[in-house]
């Protein structure tokens, strides 16, 4: 079996997620030693009334939100989350999720939650795409955990506008009544953990969590690769 490990790494390199350099065997994880030591990894993903968790408040009952990492446009924090979405590394989407969840677990995150909804996709960009890239993070969250994963509870009518054509402002209004629950009783009463890749206004993550709120019961914790966001 080694051999066949061996040979697969042959064919199928792994390569660092940042730089994309091949990785050393003794570099076991999503990226090389060099980009792990630089990484703006954000140690604690999870702190309570962080400038995160601020930005849902009073837009949708939050509980608690967590990110892996600090996402900065145009710098190396942003090369996972590119390969996750634009070059089918969907891969990369759940060994990021599940690396996510195992720090969580060290803390009292995940106590209460019920269920993980990943924020869904207009239809039209999922079928292009091949994949929703929360969906595959959610899938690692679920399964360090162990907790269930609805994909089909709630919906999304239309995508967002390119977020480098519009301002902040722009974007949330823009993102206002693009979902809509379909199976409530998959909801209804759960503390629900919704996650997106990244958080920058978190306009798409509140009006999602907004529309689920609409069920009787449901609170809502946030989980995402990136916080785009101000300081924490
Ligand atoms: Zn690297």
């Amino acid at each position: 079996m080694a051999f066949l490990a061996d040979l697969f790494q042959f064919f199928f390199p792994r390569t660092c997620a940042v730089c994309g350099r091949r990785l050393t065997p003794a570099e076991g994880g999503l990226l090389c030693a060099a980009c792990q030591l630089s990484f703006p990894y954000a140690r604690p993903p999870y702190v309570p009334g962080s400038q995160l968790e601020r930005r849902f408040w009073g837009k949708m009952p939050v509980v608690r939100a967590a990110a892996l990492f600090r996402y900065h446009g145009g710098s190396d924090s942003a090369a996972p989350v590119l390969r996750l979405k634009y070059a089918h590394r969907p891969d990369l989407g759940y060994q990021m999720g599940r690396q996510l969840a195992r720090q969580l677990l060290t803390t009292d995150f995940f106590s209460d939650i019920d269920v993980i909804v990943p924020v869904p996709l207009a239809r039209v960009r999922q079928f292009v795409r091949g994949y929703n890239q929360s969906v595959a993070i959610a899938r690692g969250l679920g399964d360090v955990a162990g907790l269930p994963v609805e994909t089909r509870a709630v919906r999304r009518t239309v995508n967002n506008p390119s977020q480098t054509k519009y301002a902040a402002h722009r974007r949330a209004e823009n993102v206002e009544g693009i979902f809509r629950v379909v199976r409530p009783r998959a909801v209804a009463g759960r503390h629900i953990l919704l996650v997106d890749d990244v958080a920058t206004t978190g306009a798409t993550l509140a009006s999602c969590g907004a529309e689920l709120a609409r069920q009787p019961g449901v609170r809502i914790s946030v989980a995402v690769l990136g916080d785009a966001g101000g300081r924490r």
